[in-house]
């Protein structure tokens, strides 16, 4: 771990100069662009600029401009140009193994990545928002490498600064010996309050609603599965859970809270947090899966189970449950949630009702979306849907592998569909479970 800053009474007096120099820049950009009738051409700093303009709050967000990859035998140099300089945590983690920027929230605008050759000690890189007020570079490893001191440097020409992380061989031996989360880092990813339970305006009545928590699935650093056209899992849901949270409160029937309203990484078990402490009558979790076999599709739904249904069923359960892993999430004494699941007695009641419940989605969704013909209702043991009294399911809402659901999923009011098709089930639900209630009541 380094921690790097200093400086930072200089920093409004540098980026006031940044900003004067960037917009005389802009402003002889504009008039050279005027003179010489142009077609409009691409203005990162313009654009930011006026970006920066309508979002008050990213305001002061230091802006990463751009991204060296440098990779000889000898040293892998990460150089990540930025506007301000910044504190970074760098550290190693084994299993897999990989090294971890951690840094405060950046706007990253650094344009088309330099791609790893992939023959060298880095195989792959990632990044994004891991949580409000912290963004995360995560690159995973070919070989065991030391991570120098990283440096930050004001370069002699220009105004940004550059952050250089430099990686330098290593022996396993060494490298597991270093590896581990450093302190600070371990209480960011434990200590994270949920977000506050909804309070309920409007009263009794509002109150007496059904809660909802609609949970889109990965987010942020973790972007899930991807389609050929370019869309990315993460967005898709999202796109999906607005649509179900609008559906839902257009009936009048139910409050509704979003796990994540924003591209932001949620590690699963605050997910389940979430929903306990909202107090959550029901969790609907939203996924779309990928397949090396293209010409699988079709939506299916899964639910809570010790044993898995079958060999595909736990092979998407563990890969779902990889998102903390991608992400980086400190595991430190947390049930592992690759491995098997344990279910005590009063959890089985809540997955009999979650079992009702995915049946009846099975009868609502082939309205709206097309569902995997043969076994479309699994189980497997998905960290998200292990909270032990709320009946949860997750829905798989169809192949991004496979072209004809990329088509279908991306089509315009394919979401609106999908949305009334799960009210449709959850109408039913708690209708069936009401009348349960009460017959369950009326016996003495
Ligand atoms: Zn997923």
């Amino acid at each position: 771990m380094f921690p790097l800053g200093g400086r930072k009474s200089s920093i409004v007096k540098r980026l006031a100069v940044c900003l004067a120099l960037v917009l005389g820049l802009v402003s002889a950009t504009e008039s050279a662009m005027s003179r010489d009738k142009a077609p409009s051409r691409p203005d990162p700093i313009g654009d930011l600029l006026a970006e920066q303009a309508h979002k008050g709050s990213q305001s002061s967000m230091p802006i990463v401009i751009g991204l060296k990859l440098t990779e000889t035998t000898q040293r892998t140099r990460f150089a990540i140009e930025l506007s301000d300089p910044v504190d970074v945590k760098v550290y190693t983690l084994t299993n897999p193994n990989r090294v971890v920027i951690d840094m405060p929230d950046v706007l990253w605008r650094a344009g088309a990545d330099a791609r790893p050759s992939g023959r060298r000690a880095v195989k792959s890189y990632r990044y994004g928002q891991f949580r409000r007020g912290n963004f995360r570079f995560v690159v995973d490893l070919n070989a065991p490498v030391k991570v120098e001191a990283p440096q930050i440097v004001q370069p002699e020409e220009g105004f940004s600064f550059r952050l250089m992380v430099d990686l330098t061989p290593s022996t396993r031996e060494a490298f597991v010996a270093a590896a581990g989360w450093p302190l600070a880092s371990s209480t960011l990813a434990t200590s994270a309050a949920p977000p506050p339970a909804p309070s309920v305006p409007g009263g009794r009545e509002e109150a007496q609603k059904r809660l909802v928590v609609v949970d889109a699935g990965h987010g942020g650093i973790d972007p899930g599965t991807q389609g050929r056209s370019g869309i990315r899992e993460k967005d898709l849901v999202l796109g999906v859970a607005r649509e179900l949270r609008k559906a839902l409160e257009a009936t009048g029937r139910y409050r509704v809270q979003l796990t994540r309203d924003s591209d932001v990484f949620i590690p699963l078990r605050e997910r389940v947090h979430i929903a306990r402490v909202a107090h959550a009558d029901l969790i609907v979790s939203l996924h779309a899966d990928s397949n090396d076999h293209r010409d699988i599709r079709g939506a299916s739904v899964y639910t809570l189970s010790e044993d898995a249904s079958d060999r595909e069923a736990a092979t998407l359960a563990e890969k779902e449950n990889m998102s903390d892993v991608i992400a980086g999430v400190d595991l430190t004494g947390e049930n592992n949630p690759v491995a098997s699941i344990l279910i005590d007695l009063a959890q089985r009641d809540t997955m009999n009702r979650s079992v009702r419940f995915a049946e009846r989605v099975l009868t609502t969704l082939p309205r709206a979306t097309m569902v995997r013909p043969t076994s479309p209702h699994r189980a497997a043991g998905f960290a998200v849907l292990k909270a032990p009294d709320i009946p949860a399911v997750l829905v798989e809402l169809g192949y991004l592998s496979n072209g004809a659901d990329e088509a279908e999923m991306t089509k315009p009011g394919w979401r609106g569909k999908v949305a009334g098709s799960l009210v449709a089930a959850i109408d039913g639900h708690f209708s069936a479970e009401t009348g349960l209630s009460v017959r369950q009541a009326a016996v003495p």
